[in-house]
């Protein structure tokens, strides 16, 4: 698809950051081009539009950029996945991994309900750990999750083999 080649070369590469050593895939640049910004979702709806879909969960803060747009084209739900104490209402928590310390992810209680079907969606995977504890909390919810998107994975890595065997659709490979 040519479409794909074209939202590669908008992903800016930024090499020491946060930290040296880390070379950070920048979606900013790709939403600075709207043929590329609407591809992008546009890939992403043609693959679940059928797929009966009625929740799709976002990671913060990325997946918010990403997420709510195919939620609309699909007609599903969106359900916005957050970073501790951010949600006024009761939540469910789920920590995870991280390479130096742990994070966390919350969801409202009630927000999905049992035998939902849930797509995720973030930016990128690296590890798969955020996906990973985003998957938990929708399962705890009682929904099932059919799989998880993001535009970028950094397949070395190996971000997939955490993902509790479900599948992960990915637009363009970091590396
Ligand atoms: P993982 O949990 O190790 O898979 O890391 C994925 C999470 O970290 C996602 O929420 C990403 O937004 C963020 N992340 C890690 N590396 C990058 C990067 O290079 N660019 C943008 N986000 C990143």
């Amino acid at each position: 698809d040519p479409r794909l080649r074209h939202i590669k070369t908008t992903i800016g590469v930024v090499p020491n950051f946060p930290k040296p050593g880390i070379m950070f895939q920048d979606i900013t640049t790709l939403l600075l081009d709207p043929k590329a910004f609407k591809d992008t979702i546009d890939l992403f709806v043609e693959r679940y539009k059928s797929k009966n879909i009625s929740v799709v969960a976002g990671i913060e803060a990325r997946g918010f950029i990403f997420g709510p747009p195919i939620a609309l084209a699909i007609g599903a739900k969106f359900v916005p996945l957050r970073k501790p104490r951010k949600l006024p209402g009761q939540v469910i928590s789920e920590e995870y991994e991280l390479e130096y310390g742990r994070d966390c992810l919350e969801m409202h209680v009630g927000a999905v309900k049992p035998g939902e079907h849930a797509l995720v969606v973030d930016d990128l995977v690296a590890t798969g750990g955020t996906l990973c504890a985003a998957m938990n909390l929708l399962e705890r919810a009682g929904a099932e999750v059919v799989e998880c998107a993001c535009v970028i994975e950094l397949p070395d890595l190996k971000g997939r083999e955490r993902l509790k065997g479900k599948p992960l659709y990915i637009l363009v490979e970091a590396h």
